[in-house]
């Protein structure tokens, strides 16, 4: 049997050879551990307080101990690089929710009272609102033969996606077409005295994603900026309850900028109170966790035991296991760096 320990509040990383047991313990044992509890906690109508031990449904031989130390789980979120949606029509303001307060706003504006225009007009894909042409789409498609069909423009409402009625209004200038088309930094600036829009482009900047313009389709983001986009919509939600997170290797194919940008995502949420699990084996996040979980000490028959778990800065102390000896090394190069640049 194995039994881990979980602090709450806090960065793990799940760490281990190819073949150590990471994935069986994440998503074999803990998330249907959580899931069940927070399925049975809802049904008696409560939040879950304290992880327990229990034996696991799916994997009987792995006990799951998981101890509450700063707060409890409401939420269990899993987070990958999939894309945001399957059409081109979702986007990061569609995704995050923002899209929904600027057609709030569009719909107060005098121009909108004025013609009976609601909220659900702005949405372009509402049939009253959006350009007929394209279907609020801004592009067409082009059937070719013997080859995959492109998309062009729409030439009726030249991107727009709305119809004429619908771009007569604006918002400082800008229809609900010029909107979409700015930037998460241009638009921060143009509704900075509207909190529910402002305060979730500031976090989209804040995280290294203000380049994003709001109507960019989901299919053109890579799958580093997708997580990126889902974690900083997580961390815009004001009073969202405490969460688990769970990423699965979640560096995989980023560029070491990237890297940065989503470990201080990560911290972000465990400084807003919620856990964040990952299984990783990018040394910059390991060396950044609060808590490791190392397993092994080989892959396959040889895998499944914990090495080690503690602070990164334990771990390596006490020298047990691949994750103690390469972050000994990387943290003795550091050193070793400074003694001869200081
Ligand atoms: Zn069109």
């Amino acid at each position: 049997d194995v039994s881990v320990k979980i602090p709450l509040g806090a960065l793990t990383a799940i760490t281990g050879v190819s073949g150590s047991g990471k994935t069986s313990l994440v998503h074999h044992a803990v998330v249907p551990f959580v899931r069940e509890k927070l399925t049975r906690s809802a049904s008696e109508g409560e939040r879950l307080h304290d992880l327990e031990s229990g034996p696991m449904k799916r994997s009987p031989s792995l006990a799951l101990r998981a101890s509450a130390e700063s707060d409890f789980i409401a939420r269990l979120v899993e987070v990958t690089q999939s894309p945001l949606g399957r059409t081109p029509a979702s986007n990061p303001a569609t995704y995050s929710g923002v899209w929904d307060e600027v057609c709030k706003l569009f719909a107060q504006m005098r121009d909108s009272k004025l013609r009976g225009f609601r909220a659900s007009r702005f949405k372009f894909n509402s049939p009253s609102g959006r350009c007929e042409a394209c279907r609020g789409r801004g592009v067409q498609r082009v059937r070719l033969q013997l080859l995959p069909d492109v998309f062009v423009t729409c030439p009726t409402c030249r991107g727009d996606r709305f119809n004429a009625a619908t771009l007569q209004v604006r918002f400082h200038g800008l229809t609900a077409a010029d909107v979409l088309r700015q930037r998460m930094d241009e638009a921060w600036e143009v509704f900075a005295n509207v909190p529910r829009v402002a305060g979730v482009l500031k976090t989209f900047r804040e995280v290294g994603l203000g380049y994003l313009r709001l109507g960019q389709s989901a299919t053109t983001l890579s799958g580093g900026e997708a997580q990126r986009v889902k974690l900083a919509t997580e961390l815009s939600r004001e009073s969202s309850a405490s969460t688990l997170f769970v990423l699965d290797e979640p560096t995989t194919g980023l560029h070491p900028v990237d890297v940065e940008r989503l470990l201080s995502l990560l911290r972000r949420l465990v400084s807003a109170g919620h856990t964040v699990v990952v299984i990783e084996h990018h040394l910059d996040v390991i060396a950044h966790a609060d808590w490791l979980i190392d397993l092994g000490p080989d892959g396959g028959s040889r895998g499944g035991q914990i090495v080690a778990e503690g602070s990164p800065a334990d771990v390596t102390a006490r020298g047990i296991g691949h994750t103690a000896q390469v972050l000994g090394e990387r943290w003795r190069s550091v050193v070793d760096g400074s003694h001869l640049f200081g």
